[in-house]
């Protein structure tokens, strides 16, 4: 069988975007586990930490002072905040008000967000 100029072009480009594809994978792929183990290594938020005072934050949600924050609604955690974030079962994982810190996952501060 004889294949014409523009087969054979077109073959070598599905080959290109083949390889092309499977290299952008693997790199995607290589990057998953990084991501958890840095977000395993984040220090934790301290309370004394100047942000975290300004936002009441505390490591147990029912330590919570409802009359120095009124806006608490029991039950409310970082567990269950929107700006949580990183891999569910961990205690400390990353919170997107405090850029490279952990918070406990059983912590409150009252930039509480209600998931949706
Ligand atoms: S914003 Fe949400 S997850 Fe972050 S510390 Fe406050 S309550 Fe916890």
């Amino acid at each position: 069988m004889r294949m014409s100029r523009s087969t054979l072009s077109g073959a070598a480009a599905t080959r290109r975007s083949l390889v092309k594809a499977l290299t952008l994978s693997a790199a995607a792929a290589a990057l998953v586990p990084c991501r958890r183990a840095l977000a395993a290594e984040l220090p934790q938020l301290d309370v004394k930490d100047p942000a975290a005072t300004k936002l009441g934050y505390v490591e147990d949600a029912g330590r919570v002072d409802p009359k120095k924050f009124p806006g608490y609604v029991k039950g409310s955690t970082c567990e269950n905040c929107l700006l949580l974030q990183g891999t569910s079962g961990n205690r400390y994982r990353p919170c997107s008000l405090f850029p490279g810190k952990a918070v406990s996952v059983g912590g409150w501060c009252s930039g509480w967000t209600a998931e949706m």
